[in-house]
């Protein structure tokens, strides 16, 4: 008799929008995907990933038990596929695993060790990692894909409000007069989001300025779009400054009570004239005039950006910026006005929140605070060491100078989403222990040594935090294949063992039952999350942190009352090129990105039947340069930078400016980070992934 259909509410797996689904369940395999009408965030939408993108769950290649590497000890170690490994018990995986941690730490210090949480895992799964690395191994080396997506958001909204969060919710752009979107491509890397944001325009008749080099979807709904030179965005948003200044556009009374750093700053925008950004961005002054009017002149305004805006070596410069003209137009601090930072991954926010970074514990409290350290020594029963660990393109420096020996790697793949890749695979190659635990095999699997099988969000309980930080729950749908187990289980066992071997039994506390537990204990120690809990979650659908009690709401937005630092500091910046400009042999620029149907590094989309519909990279270059190089769609080119060469399909579009091509990352056959460098933001520490000079030919 066949089993009866259930119905299990989640939350979608793929990207910051964080869309509720409804997944009916039928023998163990999601049959489909459905969003339910009257829940926020997504009120019924969902995008091609989200209702047809999950069928990786139950696709053959998960890993089902338990792989030790079969030349384990061989240096330097060659990147192998399954046949590489043969099958262990997780008593003998997990022993080795332990003992391999153990002596690192015994021998050279917890310091010696990189550690790298995960954006897909859970809140839960991320607070009892990063406890195990800073508890049990001693070091504060942990880091995660926010470095190489929204590090210098993060960075410089600290610098300007002191919270580096979407200061808005989702449900708040209908509202507004005024929507600023810049190096977002929100209709394929936010699908949902950018529904709202067309509705506001289409239907409300908010005004929309798109500032992007590339000609994206919301550029067709655009009142202005501002089509700029790549890499020079600080120029743009000073210039819009300067205007709003210099044409009496500020919020004097928001300037006066809430703002500081007003008589620094002012003189810095003075040589930043539309004119001069005409000659430095390309764009009419007398656009970027009107742009400005437009955004200085509306009752309510919000900025919105992606990773065209952090992922490059200005990216603070560049969030400095925007939050800058937020300042300076009092566009903050209420309802549906601030600084929106679109998160990329689903559990990007949770994971930075959680304390997936070298710097702070969970809620960002610093690790270098004394009061806040002796507070997490006392609950876990453990010494915390005071250094800020390394960040993850910093650990690929300490693994080339020796100092750090051995990484444990949980749900994420360096090995494709790291700058210049060949240096990166051959620092990996010479590690002395790699430990890999997640539910595919992918590029940074082929280079462990222990591989410990995880399962997917359909299989285990816990929560998500979107871009919006709305805290929401996943739900267990299907049973989980082989002796695949949750991540959290993985990381208590394997936190007991070696404690054990260290000598320290019990000390730091692995024995949760239930997510749940995990999520009261962090929320404990984290003020803004007190408020929360998974029942609460069960009750409300979602609550938006800070929540710091039972009876408080949540809070959609933020600053109504005042800045995290206290008032908003106006922050000079001024402008530096991109780190690699085009020349005679590297003619083009590269930018890179993502598509509507692939994610990230491609391991779960290009399991899926989405793969199907974008089966391959495709570079894609505008009908001017590619008349010149004598390419059409479908040829197959040859891009090659200073770092490498790698070959794909052209597709000539006007979607790229002339001089400009650009290239999706989730294709390992043709991996963009091959040709990208690793020159960095200075503050956050962010490569640059949309500006790198390259030459094409046709092959
Ligand atoms: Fe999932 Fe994002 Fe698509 Fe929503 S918009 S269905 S969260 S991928």
């Amino acid at each position: 008799m066949r089993e009866a259909e259930i119905k299990v509410r989640s939350t979608c797996p793929y990207c910051g929008v964080g869309c509720q689904i409804d997944m009916q369940i039928r023998e163990n395999h999601i049959t489909r995907v459905d969003a339910p009408f009257d829940v926020a965030p997504n009120y019924g939408r969902l995008c091609v990933k989200g209702r047809y993108g999950l069928d990786y769950t139950h696709h053959p290649s998960r890993l089902t038990y338990p792989l030790i590497r079969k030349d384990l000890g061989i240096l330097p170690r060659k990147p192998v596929g399954l046949g590489g490994f043969r099958r262990a018990s997780w008593e003998e995986a997990l022993d080795l695993a332990a003992e391999k941690l153990a002596v690192i730490v015994q021998e050279h210090g917890g310091d010696a060790l990189g550690a790298f949480c995960s954006a897909k895992a859970t809140n839960e799964d991320n607070y009892l990692f990063q406890k195990f690395i800073r508890g049990v191994l001693r070091t504060n080396n942990i880091d995660h894909c926010a470095r190489l997506c929204h590090a210098a958001s993060v960075a410089g909204l600290q610098i300007t409000l002191g919270s580096s969060a979407m200061s808005n919710s989702i449900a708040e752009m209908k509202d507004l007069e005024v929507l600023l979107v810049t190096g977002s491509n929100t209709s394929e890397t936010h699908p949902v989001i950018s529904t709202f944001l067309r509705e506001a325009v289409v239907k409300n008749r908010a005004r929309l300025i798109v500032i992007d080099p590339r000609r994206t979807e919301m550029s067709r709904f655009a009142d202005f779009y501002l089509q700029l030179k790549p890499g020079t965005d600080v120029v743009m948003f000073q210039a819009l400054a300067q205007v709003i200044v210099q044409d009496g556009l500020v919020d004097q009374e928001f300037l006066d009570a809430r703002v500081e750093g007003l008589e620094e700053y002012l003189p810095t925008l003075e040589g930043y004239t539309p004119e001069y950004a005409e000659e430095i961005c390309g764009v009419p002054a007398e656009r970027i005039r009107e742009a400005a009017h437009l955004y200085g002149e509306a009752g309510t305004a919000a900025i919105y950006w992606g990773m065209g805006i952090s992922q490059s070596t200005h990216g603070t410069d560049n969030a400095i910026s925007l939050a800058n003209l937020a300042l300076l137009t009092g566009n903050v601090g209420r309802p549906g006005t601030g600084v929106n930072p679109l998160r990329g991954q689903n559990n990007v926010q949770g994971c930075s929140d959680a304390g997936g970074l070298p710097n702070v514990f969970p809620g960002y409290q610093l690790v270098s605070d004394q009061e806040v350290r002796e507070k997490f020594e006392t609950h876990w029963g453990v010494s915390l060491n005071p250094q800020p660990g390394l960040t993850t393109m910093e650990m690929v420096d300490a693994a080339e100078q020796g100092i750090i020996q051995g990484y444990y790697v949980m749900g994420e793949n360096p090995m494709m989403s790291e700058p210049d890749l060949h240096h990166a695979r051959q620092v990996m190659a010479n590690l002395g222990f790699v430990l890999y635990q997640d539910i595919f095999m992918n590029e940074t699997g082929e280079y462990a040594d222990v591989i410990l099988p995880a399962v997917s969000f359909a299989e285990k309980a816990g929560t998500f935090t979107n871009s919006d930080r709305r805290v929401q729950l996943i739900r267990p749908a299907i049973t989980p294949p082989g002796e695949a187990r949750p991540d959290w289980v993985i990381i208590q066992e394997l936190a007991r063992r070696v404690e054990d071997k260290l000598g320290m039994i019990g000390s730091a506390g692995f024995a949760f039952e239930h997510p749940a537990e995990i999520w009261d204990e962090m929320a404990e120690l984290t003020p803004p999350f007190q408020g929360i809990s998974h029942g609460r979650l069960e009750r409300e659908s979602g609550v938006h942190w800070p929540c710091p009690s039972e009876d408080h709401p949540g809070t959609p937005y933020l600053f109504s009352e005042s800045f995290p630092r206290g008032k908003g500091k106006l922050t000079p910046i001024s402008y530096r090129s991109p780190a690699e400009l085009p020349d005679e042999e590297y003619p083009l620029i590269l930018s890179t990105g993502r598509v509507l149907y692939h994610w990230h590094g491609g391991t779960l989309t290009r399991r899926s039947k989405l793969d199907d519909i974008y089966p391959e990279a495709l570079v894609e270059i505008h009908p001017r340069d590619a008349k010149g190089l004598g390419v059409s769609t479908g040829d197959r080119v040859s891009l090659r930078s200073r770092r490498g060469r790698i070959e794909v399909k052209a597709l000539v579009s006007e979607r790229s400016p002339i001089g400009t091509v650009f290239l999706p990352f989730h294709f390992a056959e043709a991996a963009a980070n091959i040709l990208t460098m690793d020159a960095r933001d200075p503050h956050a520490k962010i490569p640059d992934y949309k500006v790198c000079a390259v030459v094409l030919e046709k092959l």
